[in-house]
């Protein structure tokens, strides 16, 4: 059985190098004569494996020491609520809808305490993110919230918004890891692992520690950042298996030469399908070009019958996991860290050859 190219939003491709290494180990971890999904999460085997995937993704990120990491399980959906709960000192905060994700994550915090619309690019189908300028913010909310790369619509910030003091909270579920980014510049950066780190049900969450102790006495244990960071996120079970194959990913990510290398893999492989899509007119790339992502790239025939029939022949092709989401339609070609170059040229390839099979208004 060949592995194909999956273009999957996620859960997406793992490095290849990361699932061997996986398997090998998958009965028998080192010396443990055990699997790693059957040791005590307080096993000294299994306290080496969680220190050792925290140092290693704080030596990726250049996470200072006054950021906690906290691996914790639920998805990012359940940090929607996490984040009003345990950052609402005075109840008001300011979000910024960039697509369906932070518009979740916005009707979320609405159920705890005052939330305003910053700015939103609804009105234009979320094909662009909003800008923002320090004033679209008030001075007094207790954080700003955004969605920095919208998986959906295939968007990403180009830039870190300016919120003056007020701490910036980033959804980076499916960006995380694909380029360096400034931690400082974030109060709360958190991600759901399966589009770039691992396989769902680990979310990480990094968080400034000064921005901890302001929890909701009402806030459900498991929803308490404070109490997950002074338990080092075993205040309960953690996801094991979830955080040991994230601990695979940061090695692999150094491996190759850390997020600079990463970034220019991505870089190389955006542009190929980003330059191809400008040069011709078959295809339309629905998004302004300044809002961008170089993980999540879509793109529409115009035809919602051509869309069906290249998502297919596509999929027949090994090129699997093409069709839009249901709420955009059309194409959507992700492309995390673990898609290799090579798949996205046949991906360019194949939409050549389809473009050139079916004319336009004669299918
Ligand atoms: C996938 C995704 C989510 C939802 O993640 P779950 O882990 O399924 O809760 C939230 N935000 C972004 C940006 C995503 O890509």
């Amino acid at each position: 059985m060949n592995r194909v190219y999956n273009f999957s939003a996620g859960p997406s491709m793992l490095p290849l190098p990361v699932l061997e290494k996986a398997a090998a180990e998958l009965v028998c971890y080192g010396d443990s004569g055990m699997s790693v999904m059957e040791m005590s999460h307080r096993s000294p085997d299994y306290e080496a494996i969680i220190q050792k995937a925290e140092a290693d993704l704080r030596t990726l990120m250049q996470i200072p020491d006054n950021y906690k990491v906290l691996f914790l399980q639920g998805g990012a959906s359940t940090q929607f609520a996490a984040v009003p709960l345990n950052l609402m000192k005075t109840g008001k905060a300011d979000y910024v809808l960039s697509g369906q994700f932070s518009t979740k994550a916005y009707k979320e915090g609405q159920k705890y305490g005052d939330c305003a619309v910053a700015a939103s690019s609804k009105d234009d189908n979320f094909s662009h993110v909003p800008k923002t300028d320090r004033s679209s913010f008030r001075p007094d909310a207790d954080y700003v919230h955004i969605c920095y790369n919208n998986t959906i619509y295939g968007t990403k910030f180009p830039e870190v918004p300016d919120t003056g003091d007020v701490p910036l909270v980033a959804d980076m579920s499916s960006c995380i890891l694909s380029v360096p980014v400034d931690v400082t510049k974030f109060g709360v950066i958190y991600a759901g692992a399966q589009k770039n780190m691992a396989p769902a049900g680990l979310t990480v969450v990094i968080v400034r520690e000064d921005l901890l102790g302001w929890t909701n006495p009402a806030t459900p244990s498991m929803l308490d950042w404070k109490l997950m960071a002074d338990n080092g996120s075993m205040y309960n079970t953690p996801p094991c298996y979830a955080i040991y194959m994230a601990g695979l990913v940061y090695e692999w990510l150094l491996s190759i030469g850390g997020l600079e290398e990463i970034k220019r893999r991505n870089v190389k492989k955006a542009a190929l399908l980003y330059d191809y899509l400008d040069s011709q007119s078959y295809y339309i790339a629905p998004v302004e070009k300044e809002s961008r992502s170089m993980m999540n790239v879509t793109f529409v025939t115009g035809d919602a019958e051509l869309d069906k029939q290249f998502a297919k022949e596509a999929a027949a092709a090994g090129l699997k996991n093409l069709k839009g989401h249901r709420s955009v339609g059309g194409m959507r070609a992700s492309i995390y860290n673990a898609m290799p170059y090579e798949g996205v040229e046949k991906l360019v390839a194949f939409m050549k050859d389809f473009a050139a099979k079916n004319p336009k208004g004669e299918n």
